[in-house]
């Protein structure tokens, strides 16, 4: 069928109104926001509840269309932009938000519910949802699960994938398959919804998931520790870790990184000297944790000087120059991105070994890493290089592999790095990813491209 028939039948199924099909709307749909990866679909469409995705999917596979679902299009691999003749199914509209389960602290979302929504929901109900970071406003749960997102809890927490109690999505034929009863065990045959997670919408449609969430902490206190280099922020945060159970977050920024944002932005450093690395640490309890961490970064040698917020002001602050390296690096380049972790007491030698041979093959490069050091992950940023320079991205994910390392810790694989999942996964791993693409989608209409190649 051409375009215009397609649209006309999915407007049946989902009313005109969500199904875009005009150059100009389907634009901010058609980019990833960074505006490296550029798509086209053939249209657009806005399913409002499961029936309607599955009745979407049905339409497109009959079509012989592909469908690439995207939530918040906030994702940093290309994942969400549509592979040329495919059909965009954006899933913003599928906004369930059922009441909390006080009883086993799990609640039931819509992938179209923003993370931010999902906090705001939890903590009305006096729990909290243990996964955030940067892009919480605009990032989907579906998003979430699709992606396996990551983030600045993970130390305490752990992923998206750990929070999974059940999920429901529709398959590459438009069948729904719902699994949302939040059983805590449940040993019959593999759990299913954990295939889900990580698979960036090349194996089903997320339409809801059901999430465990954790106790509000309300207490906290959150500091900024400058050290020598990346081998004493190691040291420091495995310190902290060991005797701090309050420890919430770790999170790395270096000399570079923090020039850029002071300068860019205007902030203030709360140091003498700008130093060569520095660590952001929160701790969260219920009762003020203050003491608890001041004693333990008493016992860290390697602390050169730390400021301490212990109010919501003064710690947004100290979050900000963090947090805003996304968007400062965003409107100097697009950089090269790349999203890599180590095992941690890797961290220094694989940093020490990736900027030697930038500085020596690139020279033109200019190199910020910043990330969440407790999970051994570093976002590497390359300004000065082409965003999506092939030969720069291979340097880097090869010494990546030279320190047994995975070449995407937190964003996926997405377009952006599938030639090179072989040196993250082995060539038996890969087969069985194959044959389970196969097997749930054996005419690759879900997601093409995205993964694998080709
Ligand atoms: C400032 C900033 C900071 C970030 N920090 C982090 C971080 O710390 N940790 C982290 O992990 N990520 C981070 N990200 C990346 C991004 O926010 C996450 O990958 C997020 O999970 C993507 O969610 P989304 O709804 O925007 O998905 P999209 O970008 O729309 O899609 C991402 C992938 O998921 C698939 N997908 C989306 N929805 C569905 C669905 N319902 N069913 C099936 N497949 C689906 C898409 O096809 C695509 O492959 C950051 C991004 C930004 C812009």
């Amino acid at each position: 069928v051409g375009a215009p028939e397609l649209a006309a039948r999915l407007a049946e199924l989902v009313g005109p109104v969500n199904v875009l099909v005009d150059d100009d709307v389907r634009t901010g749909f058609d980019r990833d926001w960074t505006g490296t990866w550029q798509g086209r679909s053939l249209a657009v469409v806005r399913p409002g509840t499961t029936e309607e995705v599955a009745a979407v999917v049905r339409c497109c596979a009959e079509a012989g269309v592909a469908v690439v679902p995207q939530g918040g299009n906030t994702g940093l691999v290309g994942g969400a932009v549509p592979s040329g003749g495919s059909v965009l199914l954006s899933t913003t509209r599928l906004r369930r938000l059922d009441p909390v389960d006080p009883v086993s602290s799990q609640v039931t979302v819509g992938a179209g519910v923003s993370i931010a929504q999902l906090h705001a929901h939890a903590g009305e109900a006096g729990l909290a949802y243990g996964v955030d970071w940067g892009a919480r406003d605009s990032a989907t749960v579906g998003g979430s699960v699709a992606t396996n997102a990551g983030g600045l809890r993970v130390l305490r927490y752990g992923d998206t994938r750990a929070q999974l109690r059940g999920l429901e999505w529709v398959t590459a034929s438009g069948q729904v398959v719902t699994r949302l009863d939040g059983l805590v065990k449940d040993n019959t045959g593999p759990f299913l919804p954990a295939l889900l997670a990580g698979s960036e919408g090349t194996l089903g449609v997320i339409t809801a998931a059901r999430l465990q969430l954790v106790p509000q902490l309300p207490e906290r206190v959150t500091a900024l520790v400058a050290v020598d280099g990346i081998a004493e922020a190691v040291q420091v945060v495995a310190r902290v870790r060991a005797s701090t159970p309050s420890l919430e977050a770790a999170e790395l920024v270096l000399r570079d990184g923090i020039d850029l944002v002071t300068g860019h932005l205007g902030l203030g450093l709360p140091f003498d000297r700008v130093p060569e690395a520095a660590v952001l640490l929160e701790c969260a309890d219920r009762h003020d944790p203050t003491e608890d961490l001041a004693t333990a970064l008493a016992g860290c040698p390697e602390v050169l000087d730390a400021a301490v917020a212990t109010e919501p002001g003064p710690a947004a602050a100290l979050w900000r120059l963090r947090e805003a390296h996304t968007e400062v690096l965003a409107s100097l380049g697009p950089p090269l991105k790349l999203d890599v972790s180590v095992a941690p007491d890797r961290l220094a030698p694989f940093t020490a070994d990736l900027l030697a041979a930038l500085a020596e093959r690139v020279p033109a490069s200019r190199p910020v890493l910043f990330g969440h050091i407790g999970d051994g992950n570093v976002h590497v940023n390359v300004l000065g290089v082409d965003p999506l320079d092939h030969d720069v991205a291979g340097l880097v994910l090869g010494v990546v592999a030279r320190h047994r390392g995975s070449i995407s810790a937190e964003h996926g694989i997405g377009r952006a790095k599938r030639e090179w999942l072989h040196l993250t996964r082995s060539p038996a791993e890969i087969e069985l990813l194959r044959a389970i693409k196969a097997a749930l989608d054996p005419k690759g209409l879900l997601n093409p491209g995205v993964l694998f190649p080709g």
